[in-house]
């Protein structure tokens, strides 16, 4: 657990840095993500007021499932903007957990994507177009080209031949 003791808080910022088991996030078993690692945390506690104010950067490194080609690939969760206030905590030990767990989560991208322009997988053979090249394709565009022969007779050919 991530706990500040504002009693341990002076005029100046405290520096609250460490790290934390990664099973405090909890991920739900589909989410296609496995956890690699602590979570590493850089914070700041200050006093304003009666008040408790946290800010800094909190991360961790996971492996995520492309739910485009559903390769594995290493991915880095990070929230550089974690910024909490807890009111009226003067004299006591507040646990932010909770809080930045909650961080780590909403900075999960909505399509997990192994890259930007992932080529994902070939509907027809079921190859990963990003390290193979798909042959289904290649056959298809044979058969289409097959029925096109340019040698056909037409029956413009016997008309014009009228004409002469
Ligand atoms: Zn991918
Ligand atoms: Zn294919």
């Amino acid at each position: 657990m991530i706990k500040i003791n504002t009693n341990h808080i002076g005029d100046l910022p405290l520096p609250v840095n460490g790290t934390e088991e990664s099973a405090i996030l909890e991920l739900p078993e589909d989410s296609g993500l496995t956890v690699n690692g602590k979570i590493c945390y850089n914070l700041l506690a200050t006093m304003t007021g009666m008040d408790l104010l946290v800010t800094g950067t909190a991360r961790l490194d996971v492996i995520a499932e492309c739910g485009v080609c559903l390769e594995q690939f290493p991915m880095e969760l990070a929230v550089k903007d974690v910024c909490h206030l807890y009111e009226n905590a003067e004299g006591q030990e507040i646990n932010i957990t909770e809080d930045i767990r909650e961080d780590l989560l909403l900075a999960l991208p909505l399509v997990l994507k192994c890259s930007p322009d992932c080529k994902g997988i070939c509907a027809g053979c079921g190859v990963n177009l990003n390290t193979e090249k798909c042959s289904c394709g290649k056959k298809k565009k044979k058969a289409k080209s097959e029925p096109e022969k340019p040698d056909e007779p037409s029956p413009w050919d016997a008309l014009s031949a009228l004409k002469f």
